[in-house]
């Protein structure tokens, strides 16, 4: 990492400058910084950020995602991608894909494409971006993951249909698996679980909703047996009927798998980079109408779902406690250092 002042180009007429207020560090910049995902440099990292409207472009939009006039100092949160909205894939559901989307914190730094990441004072927001105006009452720190973690379940929570009387299983309880947690508790879920290698953190995701939790043994592949019934516990077949899988682990994929219900639907969203193939029983899938769905990033309407269950749940869970924030830019290289060898929920970085 290195800290390098550049002149802020004149906006072109669509964009918008915001003056950051704090990026947290999420898992993939994680995964850039020690060299496990490679992104073409020099680049701008971070994109879970949140800021503040500092100047608008001749021609840009004064309205945001959910009709509010935007004026400049609003806080605002904003997509990941910038994404025609007339594009095949954004007509299908998918504007995250899109062929000309262009994603935050991740592109190589060029003429015309600069200030793009979160990791600076100042970004450049193109046209086609989703922002929001965020209620004022949302801690910073909350309001930082808005736009990926909590993003992203809310996206978890549309593939898996109403979960509402469900029996819920989250795999993995990190970040994305404790907001699945309370985000399923919230939506009406009969029974929330959760599983993880880690007892802080099954903690946690009781104090998000989780009712049963499991506790993995640490080296958890080859597959656990999961005969070992507790039939009053979500610890045993047939017992689950929507998986949030948040862990990336094949043998946790596998064992939510052996779990679940008639109908069950598994979402898988933690299985973001290279593992071993998943080995599941066909017929069992087939013969139990089992449905698994995978899900990168978002789209608008999940962010909007994000937005609006942050406003009405950051009281109500200790989302705050989640991001230790007391870093500066000045100091990114202890705050990497710091997510990588402490592995908080998060890090955040105050620009
Ligand atoms: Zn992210």
């Amino acid at each position: 990492m290195e800290i390098i002042g550049v002149e802020i180009p004149p906006l072109n007429s669509h964009e918008i400058l915001v003056r950051n207020e704090m990026t947290t560090l999420c898992r993939s910049d994680i995964a850039t910084y020690s060299g496990k995902r490679i992104e073409s440099t020099p680049t701008i990292l971070g994109h879970e950020v949140v800021g503040r409207v500092y100047e608008f472009g001749a021609n840009a939009s004064r309205t945001d995602l959910r009709g509010t006039h935007l004026q400049i100092g609003d806080r605002v949160t904003w997509g990941i991608f910038a994404s025609d909205p007339a594009s095949e894939m954004s007509m299908r559901g998918m504007p995250q894909k899109g062929a000309d989307r262009f994603k935050y914190g991740h592109e190589r730094l060029a003429a015309g494409k600069t200030l793009h990441g979160g990791l600076s004072e100042f970004m450049i927001l193109r046209p086609h971006t989703p922002i929001i105006k965020i209620a004022e009452e949302v801690p910073v720190p909350v309001a930082a993951i808005t736009n990926c973690a909590v993003a992203t379940v809310a996206g978890a929570l549309r593939l898996a249909g109403s979960v509402k009387d469900r029996r819920v299983l989250i795999s993995g309880a990190g970040m994305l698996g404790v907001l699945a947690c309370a985000m399923a508790r919230e939506a009406g879920a009969r029974r929330v679980g959760a599983m993880d290698i880690d007892a802080g953190r099954l903690d946690m995701a009781r104090r998000f909703g989780a009712d049963h939790t499991i506790k993995l043994p640490r080296d958890s592949d080859p597959p656990i047996e999961v005969e070992s019934v507790n039939p009053n516990t979500i610890d045993h077949r047939n017992s689950v009927d929507i998986v949030i899988e948040a862990s990336g682990v094949p043998s946790s994929m596998e064992k939510t798998l052996e779990m679940m219900a008639i109908g069950g639907i598994a979402v898988w969203i933690g299985a973001v980079s290279p593992c071993r193939p998943v080995n599941m029983q066909a017929e069992h899938i087939v013969r139990n109408l089992i449905s698994i769905r995978g899900l990168h990033n978002y789209n608008t309407e999940d962010f909007r779902n994000a937005v609006e269950f942050i406003e009405m749940a950051h009281d109500a869970f200790p989302i705050r406690e989640l991001i230790h924030d007391h870093f500066t830019l000045d100091r990114i290289d202890e705050a990497f250092r710091y997510a990588i060898s402490i592995n908080p929920f998060r890090v955040g970085v105050r620009l």
